[in-house]
C-alpha cells in the first residue's frame, strides 16, 4: 500500500514560526486549496483547528463546505455560490462576474496589481464597488496576489506599492480590510503589517526562499511510503521494467513497490530518482508499480517534496498537489 504520513509536530512547528512573524494567530489564513496541497483537506483542517487557526482559504465552494465546521472564516478563491453563507466569502475576480453572485453574498474584491491573472484593475475600483453595492453584496476586504514574492529582482516591491496606494485611497472613504501576502511575501519582509496573510507552502514546510534565513527553519509535513510487492535477485546486465531502460551493474536485489504515477508520483522521476535513504530507482515509474535497488519491505519515497521537485524539474507545489486523494493519510 502507498501511504502518506503527516507530521503534526512539524506542522505545529511551522505554524509557530508563522505566528512569530504575524504576531497574531488571528491573522493566519491557512491555504487549504487542492486537498491542502495534497496533504488531505480534512486532516489538515482538523490539525489547524487544534492549533487554534480560525481562517482558511480554498479554491471551491465544495472544499469550503467540507471544512465549514473547523473555521470561523473561509475564503473561496474561484467559485460562485447559489446561496449566501455567513461564514464563506467569495472572491470577485472580474467586473462581469459581479452580476452572478446572489444578493447578500459575502465577497472579497481581488485587485490586479501587476500579476495580470485575476482581479479587477485599480482603475475599475470605484465602478466595481458601486456594482457590488447595486448587486446587494457585502464586501469586507480587498486583496491582491504577488507574482514575484519569491524573487529578489522581480516586481514584488512594485506590486506592494500599488496595493499600498490603493489601500490609502480606499481607506479615506471606506472601512475595509486588506491582504496581500502569500508565504514568500511573509518570509521575505522583516515585519508583517498585513491584516491577514494567506499562507500555504510555508505551513507545509516546503517554502523555497534562499534569501530568507527563517524559511530554512520550516520542516516538511508530508512523507510518502510504499510497500513491497515482490523481490528478485538479478544477475549483472539484466534489465528492469518498461522499455528495459535500466540494467543492473552487478548481481543485485531489485524489489517492486506498489506505487506509481496513478498515485500521483511524477513519472518525470523515472530513471533518475534516489530516495532520501540513497536507494536508487530501477527504470521507469509505472502506473502502480515502481522498482528500486532494494530489498526493504517498506520504502520511504520522500520526506521533502523539494527534493523530488529537483529530480522532476518542477516545484514542490506540483509534487504535493499531484498526490491523489485515494492515498491513505495518517497523522503521526
Ligand atoms: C495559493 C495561493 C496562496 C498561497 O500561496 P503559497 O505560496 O502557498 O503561500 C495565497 N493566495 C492566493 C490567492 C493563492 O492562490
Amino acid at each position: 500500500m502507498t501511504r502518506i504520513t503527516l507530521s503534526k509536530a512539524n506542522f505545529f512547528h511551522n505554524l509557530d514560526i508563522i505566528k512569530e512573524k504575524t504576531k497574531s494567530i488571528q491573522k493566519i489564513a491557512l491555504v487549504l486549496k487542492d486537498n491542502a496541497y495534497g496533504h488531505g483537506l480534512i486532516e489538515m483542517a482538523a490539525l489547524a483547528k487544534e492549533y487554534g487557526i480560525s481562517r482558511a482559504v480554498v479554491r471551491s465552494h465544495s472544499e469550503a463546505q467540507k471544512i465549514e465546521e473547523f473555521f470561523e472564516y473561509i475564503l473561496v478563491l474561484a467559485d460562485t455560490p447559489k446561496v449566501p453563507s455567513k461564514k464563506i466569502r467569495y472572491t470577485i475576480n472580474d467586473m462581469q462576474k459581479i452580476k452572478e453572485f446572489p444578493k447578500g453574498t459575502l465577497v472579497e474584491l481581488k485587485v490586479d496589481t501587476g500579476m495580470s491573472r485575476n482581479g479587477i484593475s485599480p482603475k475599475e475600483l470605484k465602478e466595481a464597488l458601486s456594482s457590488i453595492k447595486e448587486q446587494g453584496l457585502v464586501v469586507e476586504s480587498i486583496f491582491t496576489h504577488h507574482a514575484c514574492a519569491d524573487e529578489l529582482d522581480g516586481k514584488y516591491e512594485l506590486q506592494k506599492e500599488q496595493f499600498y496606494k490603493l489601500k490609502e485611497r480606499v481607506s479615506q472613504t471606506l472601512k475595509l480590510s486588506f491582504h496581500s501576502s502569500n508565504s514568500a511575501a511573509l518570509f521575505r519582509d522583516d515585519t508583517c503589517d498585513e491584516e491577514m496573510v494567506r499562507v500555504g507552502i510555508a505551513a507545509y514546510g516546503c517554502l523555497e526562499l534562499p534569501f530568507a534565513s527563517s524559511a530554512e527553519e520550516l520542516k516538511p509535513v508530508l512523507s510518502l511510503y510504499a510497500d513491497k510487492n515482490s523481490s528478485r535477485v538479478l544477475e549483472e546486465g539484466e534489465s528492469v521494467g518498461y522499455g528495459a531502460v535500466f540494467s543492473t551493474r552487478e548481481k543485485t536485489v531489485v524489489s517492486n513497490y506498489d506505487f506509481g504515477y496513478a498515485d500521483g508520483f511524477l513519472r518525470a522521476c523515472s530513471q533518475n530518482y534516489t530516495t532520501p535513504e540513497g536507494i536508487e530507482i530501477a527504470g521507469r515509474i509505472s502506473m502502480d508499480n515502481s522498482s528500486f535497488v532494494s530489498d526493504k519491505d517498506t520504502l520511504l519515497i520522500f520526506t521533502d517534496a523539494r527534493d523530488v521537485a529537483k529530480f522532476a524539474d518542477t516545484i514542490s507545489y506540483e509534487v504535493l498537489t499531484a498526490l491523489k486523494p485515494h492515498l491513505k493519510r495518517e497523522v503521526v
